[in-house]
């Protein structure tokens, strides 16, 4: 089956052809580095890499950029409360980003691009778009698209001409100042004194650049005037994304994107997740409640990314159940000597079904049923020391094939002191006389430990409580 995408620009699932053979670009609104990002960030961060894991996983070769957002309003307003240089500030938040997307198992990027070190990118294509009377300087010494001079303007958020809902986002409304209508958007914003120390000199004037900007200057400039795949979240459609069209077109003259994708919200309690509603947990705050990492990793990608997805800490908790799942069935077939039976059968059923729904723009709720069926299946072979040597390193051959694009799973070895493996030893050596007794003793003092043990056909097992 062909691989498939929901793509926003035609409201349809389309078959994925990539411009180059066996290559993709792929272009991710990234972070405004001006706080700890909430979990609900980290839904579009974790869908995108879904989608770049699994093309991957289909043998693309992927070219991946994600933007780091850091001069805007938010970031030179928090910057001033804490009085510390811009660049310092956004430095921070940076660093915190990139510490929880590795915490997340989320493959980094091949590049990511700042802002403030691509304003020359930037000025370049306003001037291009001035030259070719898509932009003009307003009379605040900001620099405006024209957006009635883009004809296309309003396909992607399927607007009609006129239409357009004012304010619908709160970048809108941080971008009203004198412009000839109200649907222009700033491309350069002419320097007030909120800006303070923040400004670039330009042919236009001092100033610094409109959030849209940035990301058409640097998509393109990396990824080139014409690319496959662009990400983000559903909030981004309008005005975000219809402005980063209406930009690259408009002065490079070029189809920008091919494929548009984008995650739907995660919701608290019904409402989206966010700072304005004061509704959000960062990862640190989830962490520090114990949960671990790979759990919110789990909870955020196994929903399909076009739903929407409600946050609660039972999720968090069912999502690590999940997961131990996995792991329980890989201690539990490491060394299985059973005579074998029908298990590659049920291997090459399972990664059908997995691809099919992946295909299937990446309906990750089926590919993941295709999986636990299996680990049901094998569970049942191998209590019943029915599965052979072969036939569990085939399945976990195929989880590693298949953690490549969920990335939950843990395959190190997993080692414990010597210490607890020697009273391993001696509650054996207790079961062996018939002391259960003090066998008992011993599992409850392990477990205290956060080790658990399993007596099987194959004898004792052990395991890490996560
Ligand atoms: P921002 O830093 O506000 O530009 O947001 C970064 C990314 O997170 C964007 O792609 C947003 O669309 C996305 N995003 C923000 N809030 C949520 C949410 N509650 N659920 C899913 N995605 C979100
Ligand atoms: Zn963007």
């Amino acid at each position: 089956m062909a691989l498939k995408f929901y793509n926003t620009l035609t409201r349809k699932k389309e078959e994925f052809k990539p411009i180059k053979k066996g290559q993709v670009g792929i272009y991710s609104c990234g972070p405004t580095i001006y706080d700890f990002p909430h979990i609900g960030n980290y839904r579009a961060y974790v869908s995108g890499d879904v989608l770049k894991r699994y093309l991957i996983y289909k043998g693309f070769k992927v070219k991946h950029i994600m933007n780091l957002t850091d001069v805007d309003d938010k970031t030179i307003r928090n910057s001033k409360k804490e009085g510390i240089p811009l660049k310092k500030f956004t430095e921070k938040y940076e660093k915190a980003f990139f510490e929880d997307i590795k915490k997340l198992n989320i493959m980094p990027a091949d590049l990511y691009p700042k802002a403030t070190d691509h304003i020359k990118e930037m000025l370049g294509m306003i001037k291009k778009l001035v030259d070719k009377g898509l932009a003009y300087k307003g009379d605040d010494g900001s620099v405006y698209y024209k957006v009635s001079a883009f004809k296309e303007y309003g396909k992607l958020a399927n607007l009609q001409k006129g239409a357009l809902k004012k304010g619908a986002s709160c970048r809108v409304q941080a971008d009203e100042y004198a412009k000839e209508d109200a649907d222009d958007f700033a491309l350069w914003k002419g320097w007030t004194e909120e800006d303070g120390e923040v400004f670039w000199d330009s042919e236009f004037g001092k100033g610094r650049p409109g959030w849209h900007i940035e990301c058409s200057a640097m998509s393109t400039k990396y990824l080139g005037k014409h690319f496959d795949i662009h990400t983000g979240g559903i909030d981004l459609v309008f005005p975000h994304h219809q402005n980063e069209i209406a930009q690259s077109e408009g002065s490079l003259n070029e189809k920008f994107v091919n494929y548009w994708i984008h995650n739907e919200w995660l919701l608290v309690n019904g409402q989206k997740m966010s700072k304005s509603l004061g509704n959000f947990f960062t990862l640190r705050d989830v962490l520090s409640k114990g949960y671990s990492p790979i759990a919110v990793r789990y909870l955020l990608l196994s929903t399909h990314y076009r739903q929407q997805l409600n946050f609660t800490f039972e999720g968090v908790e069912a999502a690590a159940n999940s997961i131990q799942r996995l792991q329980d069935l890989i201690v539990k077939i490491n060394d299985a000597k059973g005579e074998g039976s029908d298990v590659s059968g049920k291997i090459k059923k399972a990664e059908a079904d997995f691809e099919k729904a992946m295909d299937d723009d990446l309906s990750i709720s089926d590919a993941l049923a295709a999986v636990f069926s299996l680990v049901k299946d094998v569970n049942i072979l191998a209590d019943k020391g029915k599965l052979s040597n072969k036939e569990a390193k085939a399945v976990i051959a195929f989880l590693r094939k298949i953690n490549g694009v969920i990335a939950v799973i843990d395959f190190t070895e997993e080692k414990i002191p010597d210490e607890l493996m020697k009273l391993i030893a001696k509650r054996e050596e207790f079961r062996s006389k018939k002391m259960f007794a003090d066998a008992d003793r011993i599992r409850e003092e392990l477990l205290k430990k956060g080790v658990q043990l399993d007596d099987t056909k194959e004898g004792v097992k052990w395991k890490k409580l996560k």
